[in-house]
């Protein structure tokens, strides 16, 4: 019996080993593309010009101002003359913009690249650790900086640069290709993104490829990796805020119940934290475990083949850091209370939100349930906050010949990394186009060290000369490995 057992054992042994070896690498093999060939030595001023244009979302939308989306629609025009001599340019909903390059070819499906015109506000005054103004258009160090270079205007003047030097090198697509740039991405999008994907639904027009910002090329971000890893998003997860309430007997706090209404909103919110939602390993997370088994070394490569069996150790070790934790479940964060106004009186009520960023196959129906079953307590109520709520968006896929295309970009400009499918734990624009293609693909391409992330939305945003020409080689080669005679469908 117990000869039996070692026999099994080893044979088990043994098929993890074969398992973990038979997998040869997902990633494309291609030569890496001359980075010169273009003339690219513009592009960084009139980025640091674009940075000075303001155009911030405020979440009072009221407040957008108007005159900085004019400006650089402005500004935009008189930088690329050969777009506007060759695209059709529509503005859309007031500030957004949408260009038609269109193609020789009335057959073949368009893609559409997107970016946001908009940024968030910077946060400049005595406090902020900015090292410069971030509305300045500061060049230093072979490095623009300020707001938005990241996020997003690298990638609205990335992809005009790109567009640009393709036409001045006479390049015409057979596919046509749209740009479309929102206005409002950083507050929801509803004003901009909305209106442009309304419009191509209008127009009956289906691409074979949508691509947007989402995620980035990490230095860091894998266990067991140690070159860079491209996350191209497949998916972006939804949305949903949760308003709590809880009811309690108002009066004097010198009798107080056992439990005020703080208390029994404390004891609500400290029972979701202590019951997240299940953590799974599926859709995207585990293609991106599938996808980068063969690139790492022992154990890890022998445990992300083996899903099956050890899947329960990596999702104790993703749930461990706040940033992994997020590509396996439907994350629960407390972000507002409210309660109270006199230090001797009891508060008949209290409130607070809990925001959840919910993983594809996770309703809203079933979150709202797990809640109310965690909480468990019919004084407290549950309701939807805010202006709504989405479920996750749908998850594209990795294995065509649209998301080849973009890795075979990714390694063309970036040569030697890893590209990986992934799932966007930020909403974009790209959610709004659900109607327009299957094929939805959320990344940025430039690489980023956890400081430099922080930018994003936070101080020092910035990026470098040679980043931003490489971005720029990277979108030329998304148009010509999707549109022109190279084109992979
Ligand atoms: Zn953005």
């Amino acid at each position: 019996m117990k000869h039996n057992l070692t026999i099994t054992l080893s044979i088990v042994i043994t098929s993890f080993f074969m398992i973990a070896c038979s997998h040869t690498s997902y990633q494309i093999d291609v030569d890496p593309v001359d980075q010169t060939r273009f003339d690219l030595s513009s592009a960084p001023a009139t980025l640091t010009e674009a940075v000075k244009i303001r155009t911030i979302s405020f979440s009072d939308t009221s407040a957008t101002e108007a005159s900085a989306f004019d400006s650089i629609h402005k500004f935009i025009m008189v930088s690329y003359p050969n777009i506007h001599a060759s695209l059709e340019r529509e503005v859309i909903n007031t500030h957004s913009l949408l260009y038609t390059w269109t193609g020789s070819s009335r057959e073949l499906n368009p893609v559409i690249l997107l970016a946001h015109t908009d940024v968030v506000p910077a946060g400049w005054d005595s406090t902020s650790t900015w090292k410069v103004d971030p509305f300045g258009g500061i060049m230093m160090d072979d490095t623009v900086w300020g707001r938005g270079t990241l996020d997003d205007k690298m990638s609205v003047f990335g992809i005009l640069e790109a567009v640009e030097s393709l036409l001045n090198k006479g390049y015409q697509p057979e596919r046509t290709i749209y740009l479309a740039f929102g206005h409002d991405e950083e507050i929801g999008g509803d004003k901009g993104a909305e209106y442009l994907a309304g419009t191509l639904v209008d127009r009956h027009i289906t691409a074979d490829l949508i691509l947007d910002e989402g995620g980035i090329i990490v230095e860091d971000g894998v266990p067991g990796i140690t070159l860079p890893v491209a996350l191209v998003g497949v998916a972006e997860k939804g949305y949903l805020s949760l308003e709590l309430v809880a009811k309690g007997v108002g009066g004097h706090s010198s009798m107080p119940p056992k439990q005020t209404a703080i208390g029994v909103l404390s004891q609500a919110i400290v029972d979701l934290q202590e019951h997240p939602l299940p953590s799974a390993l599926d859709g995207p997370i585990r293609e991106m475990l599938v996808t980068l088994a063969p690139e790492t070394g022992f154990p890890f490569n022998f445990l992300f083949s083996n899903l099956w069996a050890f899947g329960g150790i990596i999702k104790g070790q993703l749930a461990a850091s706040p940033k992994s934790n997020a590509l396996i479940r439907t994350t629960t964060a407390p972000t507002m209370i409210n309660a109270g106004f006199k230090d001797n009186a009891l508060p008949s009520e209290a409130r607070a939100v809990v925001n959840f960023r919910l993983k594809p196959g996770e309703s809203i129906e079933a979150v709202i349930q797990h809640v109310e079953k965690v909480i468990d307590n019919p004084n407290v109520s549950i309701g939807i906050y805010g202006k709504g709520a989405n479920p996750a968006s749908k998850v594209s896929d990795h294995q065509n010949d649209q998301f080849k295309a973009v890795a075979k970009s990714i390694r063309q400009t970036f040569p030697g990394i890893l590209v990986s499918p992934y799932i966007s734990v930020g909403g974009t624009d790209a959610i709004h186009y659900e109607d327009v293609s299957n094929n939805i693909y959320r990344f940025s391409p430039v690489q980023l060290s956890s400081e430099r992330l922080d930018g994003l939305h936070g101080s020092n945003e910035r990026i470098a000369v040679s980043e931003y020409a490489r971005l720029i080689n990277f979108y030329i080669q998304v148009i010509r490995n999707s549109t022109g005679p190279e084109r992979l469908w």
